[in-house]
């Protein structure tokens, strides 16, 4: 048995070594050797998590990034006059969002640091003043929360809050979000547990350079594996998207990103992986075909982009500023063709 087939064989039963998930990275370039990984990692997957698949939303742009500067790769907040959702927009997202049967959806928005999150706060008590009490609710909207203002989201019902490290090279850090502070996550990650709530974070597939990516996605995998309360990760892929500083980088690969979620589910077993920003409906191989699951994002409410809008056949509508990409229906048909039901 060559080493590749012993590490795949180990993976099946039990969690392997950071040694043998940068072995994996390095020899499955090859076309074949990453069929054989993400078929490992859907079985470990199928094993871990079973087979129920459950339906999730997301409500973006609530709240503007102030950092300073932007993160390098980041599209957001670049365009003068882009305001984020009111109040008003976030309530009509959120019944969007139940009217189609939907449970759980995130809040997603900008840092504002010394913010101590009460902007936040003060969306999710609009939400409940609502009456939309029995819809979960994540925040992901930066590390300026306080311990207080954590323990007042889980009493409103919020179960997990993001601490998004992209990356956990310190100068890749640095280099990329320089108005951003590595070390403040890691706190911030340890404060989500200490209210009690379920810790999600990402990793962005591309955002290292080529000598020492593969090495630090290993260190991701296992400095993130540290936190008992984690439950969730995503796996976005670098875009140079048009405007941002890093627009001359290399765009991040379907195959090395979905390399990434196989190797994340060899080791982070029996966590909620999911792809997220950059993956596109057209990429092959799919998120699911390395291993995702068992969320399933039917529904993306944002404002409406002032560069370029979605086609009706991949699911976008607008309405009074707002976007509303639906993919329920084609993901159901996916779902479907792999023997799969995705619930409420
Ligand atoms: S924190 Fe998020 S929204 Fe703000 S600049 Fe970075 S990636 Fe963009």
């Amino acid at each position: 048995m060559s080493r590749f087939e012993e590490i795949l064989e180990k993976s099946r039963k039990e969690i392997i070594e950071p040694e043998e998930a940068l072995y994996l990275f390095q020899i499955t370039g090859d076309e074949e050797k990453a069929e054989e990984l993400w078929k490992t990692a859907r079985f470990v997957r199928e094993q871990s998590r079973g087979n129920i698949f459950r339906w999730s939303a997301g409500i973006a742009r609530v709240l503007r990034c102030n950092l300073r500067p932007l993160c390098l790769y980041c599209p957001y907040w670049r365009e003068n006059g882009l305001k984020p959702l009111s109040i008003d927009e976030i309530l009509k997202g959120v019944a969007y969002i139940q009217q189609h049967g939907i449970r759980e959806f995130h809040l997603s928005g900008g840092t504002t640091l010394g913010s101590e999150g009460h902007d936040v706060l003060h969306i999710v008590q609009a939400i409940r003043e609502a009456g939309f009490d029995d819809l979960a609710i994540q925040v992901n909207c930066g590390a300026a929360m306080s311990l207080e203002t954590l323990k007042e989201l889980k009493r409103l019902g919020v179960f997990q809050v993001s601490s998004v490290f992209e990356t956990v090279n310190p100068s890749v850090f640095r280099r990329t979000k320089p108005g951003d502070d590595l070390e403040a996550k890691r706190q911030f990650a340890q404060r989500i547990g200490e209210a009690g709530l379920e810790l999600h974070t990402g990793i962005m597939a591309g955002l290292s350079p080529e000598e020492s990516k593969y090495r630090d996605y290993v260190d991701f995998i296992f400095q993130v594996r540290q936190y008992k309360h984690l439950r969730r990760v995503y796996v976005t892929k670098f875009t140079p998207f048009r405007g941002i500083p890093m627009e001359g980088y290399p765009a991040c690969s379907a195959w090395e990103a979905a390399r990434l979620i196989a190797v994340i589910r060899l080791v982070l077993r029996d966590i909620d992986i999911s792809s997220a920003a950059g993956w596109s409906p057209h990429d092959y191989p799919t998120p699911q075909m390395a291993g995702t699951g068992n969320t399933v994002g039917g529904i993306h409410i944002n404002r409406t982009p002032g560069w370029k809008k979605g086609a009706p056949e991949d699911g976008f509508q607008y309405q009074d500023d707002m976007e509303f990409r639906n993919t329920m229906e084609a993901l159901t048909k996916q779902y479907q063709e792999m023997g799969f039901t995705i619930l409420p």
